[in-house]
């Protein structure tokens, strides 16, 4: 094989995976993330926020890290629980739902996970929902007795019907789960939610929600050997940061001590603020981040507590 350039894009082959070193001997950190879908562009664009860059591959799987010991693996999602699971791969940008059923269905076989939730993402929201067929009047879980589930997450709604001591049949479907009930394949349906417009085409409402999801950040139960551990610490630094500034702005303006307070009650969204007395006056000069939309009608009422000079400014970075 000839020598590896830093920017030499590396295909390989995600089946057998025999490219690709055994799990224990690398020295850069390996993130999954989906390929193509709805949670590629919004985990790209945070790895990106964080100053993390590839060479585009776009047909490829396996992206090198332009300037940072970190390389992109492009794979289905349903395929990154077992990449982390395997050493294969030390972190993931996946859903909360495909991570929580496939940490249920090892226990369903009584097998632990090497993988678990590090942090939530803020994107890709949406809920798994049991939906029953407009028109039906649901009375709650007992109703389900002896009916047929339609659901791409058969361990968690097996799980959720266990814990109701429910019996109802589970028929596994790996897409358009929506129209079960429709076909006759079902009676009802367990299934992701966003808008809820989907289910409302296919005549569904849904009535009970099983498991809030969102984009995670997922990575191993147990320590990642420690130079992966070193570089993992650092991109989770800098999530941390982006997570903190995004939807956040600066305020800096200047108010008489005697006003602070009053002030300072107006903004029960910022971060404890940071003051500088302002020489030869009674003034303090003060920024604070805050985390809610700074409307003009909020500068306002800061500037009738006291408040003068009023700059509302763009957060670019932050490292705590
Ligand atoms: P793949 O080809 O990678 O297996 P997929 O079809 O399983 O893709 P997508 O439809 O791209 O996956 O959804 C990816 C994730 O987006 C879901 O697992 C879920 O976490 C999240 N998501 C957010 N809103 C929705 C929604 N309305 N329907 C389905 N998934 C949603
Ligand atoms: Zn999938």
């Amino acid at each position: 094989m000839p020598p590896r350039s830093p920017h030499t894009l590396l295909p390989i082959e995600v089946t057998g995976m025999s490219p690709v070193a055994a799990p224990g001997v690398r020295d850069r950190l390996r993130i999954a993330i989906q390929k193509n879908g709805r949670l590629s562009e919004p985990a790209r664009a945070l790895l990106g926020s964080c100053g993390l860059s590839w060479r585009e591959s776009p047909d490829k799987l396996f992206c090198y890290g332009d300037n940072a010991p970190v390389d992109l693996l492009l794979v289905r999602d349903d395929d990154i629980p077992g990449l982390i699971d395997s050493g294969l791969c030390d972190l993931g940008i996946v859903g909360r739902n495909v991570l929580a059923e496939q940490a249920a269905e090892r226990a369903g076989e009584g097998r632990g996970a090497n993988f678990r939730e590090w942090r939530a993402l803020g994107f890709g929201g949406c809920r798994l929902s049991l939906a029953v067929p407009q028109g039906w009047d649901w009375q709650g879980p007992a109703q389900l007795d002896g009916r047929r589930i339609a659901t791409s997450y058969p361990a968690l709604t097996r799980a959720w019907l266990a814990a109701a001591g429910v019996q109802a049949d589970v028929v596994v479907l790996s897409g358009s789960v929506e129209i079960a009930p429709r076909l006759g394949q079902a009676d009802v349906v367990c299934d992701l939610v966003s808008s809820g417009a989907t289910l409302a085409a296919n005549q569904l409402v849904p009535v009970c929600d099983l498991l809030q999801s969102e984009a995670v950040l997922a990575g191993p139960v147990a320590d990642l050997d420690p130079t992966l551990a070193e570089t993992a610490q650092m991109l989770l630094r800098r999530i941390d940061g982006v997570m903190r500034i995004r939807d956040s702005k600066l305020l800096m303006f200047q108010a008489p001590r005697a006003a602070v307070a009053q002030v300072l009650r107006l903004l029960p969204d910022a971060e404890p603020p940071t003051s500088y007395p302002m020489e030869g006056e009674d003034m303090l000069a003060m920024q604070a981040l805050c985390h809610g939309v700074v409307t003009w009608q909020r500068l306002e009422e800061l500037k009738r507590a006291g408040a003068r000079g009023l700059m509302v400014l763009p957060v670019e970075r932050m490292l705590a």
